[in-house]
């Protein structure tokens, strides 16, 4: 029989990529979808276009993460192998202007998918997004699964006290779940109010003449940027061990805004000092430095690497933006 799994958060960058990499290893897919009113979510259309997989292999359940009697039903019906739970507000800025229902969702809604669990005969192995945010400003890098949680942000606390749980119970109620702390990870499908899409949008954008500059707070702010599809192989990995544990995913190495801003805009044939304007509003009161996650301990149990490097990174994303400018004109000439 196909093993089952359940993703919150399947409509994310990373619940996209999870299902693309579960569906191609056999696993039948239950999502859990916030009801937003977009019938086809864009990161799954090209997934529902298929015939062959959706209604077969992909089902996707409508379910806010505050709705603890849909989601006990749905994990009911579909008594899955695997559980997923990726949703949440991730956006760490966003977090100051809506801290409770950052909270509601991302610390309220993984304590109410872990009293779930916990009531099955069977329950499935379960995983848990957490971020590098719950260690705020690290006292020392690289980081690792024994840094001490000091978060500095709304986003922060809520992941810490989620990260927590997951722990208490593992440690306490004997389910097998695990936290993967994951450092920034981006894709061509990362949000367009990250910096990192941010620019390579306006790169692709300024190069076609439809628009001459952005606005960007600290240029000098930097974080540990890896691609999502590789962390979410990875989470996949942390679900087939022996014994359930927490892990960092990171690359180990810390780049700019600056950098990005290099590659993106050289690619497009550009001087990024030409098109980038100070927008003081982007500024945030707290921004932890020092974010460097070491990834050894997932290299050595998990044997994962990752695929793709930083430059490799960026030019993909530019390549996608790019592309996609360009059909949006084709479209409209
Ligand atoms: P985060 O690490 O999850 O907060 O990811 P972001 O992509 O939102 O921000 C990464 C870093 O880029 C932070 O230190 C921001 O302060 C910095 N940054 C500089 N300019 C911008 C901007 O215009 N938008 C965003 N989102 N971040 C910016």
């Amino acid at each position: 029989m196909s093993p089952t799994a359940i993703i919150t958060g399947i409509t994310g960058q990373d619940g996209s990529y999870l299902t693309e990499l579960l569906v191609s290893k056999g696993y039948v897919v239950h999502g859990i979808v916030r009801q937003t009113g977009v019938l086809t979510p864009p990161r799954l259309a090209h997934l529902i276009r298929e015939p062959e997989i959706y209604g077969s292999q992909l089902f996707l359940h409508y379910a806010d993460l505050n709705d603890a009697m849909a989601i006990r039903r749905i994990v009911h019906q579909v008594a899955p192998d695997e559980f997923y739970h990726l949703a949440g507000q991730s956006h760490v800025g966003l977090s100051f202007e809506i801290p409770e229902s950052t909270c509601e969702l991302t610390a309220m809604g993984t304590l109410r998918i872990l009293e779930i669990l916990r009531e099955l005969e069977n329950p499935p192995r379960m995983l848990h997004a957490s971020s590098r945010e719950i260690f705020g400003t690290p006292p020392y890098i690289p980081q690792t699964e024994n840094t001490p949680f000091d978060p500095s942000t709304p986003y922060g606390c809520a992941k810490s006290f989620a990260t927590q749980l997951v722990k208490t119970y593992r440690d306490a109620q004997g389910l097998f779940c695990c936290n993967a702390i994951c450092y920034n990870h981006e894709s061509p499908r990362r949000g367009e109010n990250f910096v990192t899409r941010k620019i390579t949008i306006a790169a692709a954008r300024i190069a076609a003449g439809l628009q001459e500059k952005v606005g960007l707070g600290d240029l000098a702010a930097a974080r540990d940027w890896g691609f999502a599809g590789d962390y979410v192989e990875a989470m996949w990995r942390m679900l087939q061990q022996e014994t359930p544990s927490d892990f960092v995913l990171a690359t180990g190495e810390s780049h700019s805004v600056t950098d990005w801003l290099d590659i993106a805009f050289s690619r497009a044939g550009l001087r990024w000092e030409d098109h980038v304007e100070t927008d003081n509003s982007m500024f945030r009161s707290t921004d932890p430095c020092m974010l460097l996650g070491n990834p050894q301990k997932a290299e050595s149990e998990l044997d994962w690497k990752r695929t793709v490097g930083f430059e490799e990174l960026v030019d993909l994303m530019f390549d996608a933006d790019q592309e996609r400018v360009c059909q949006e004109l084709e479209k409209t000439s």
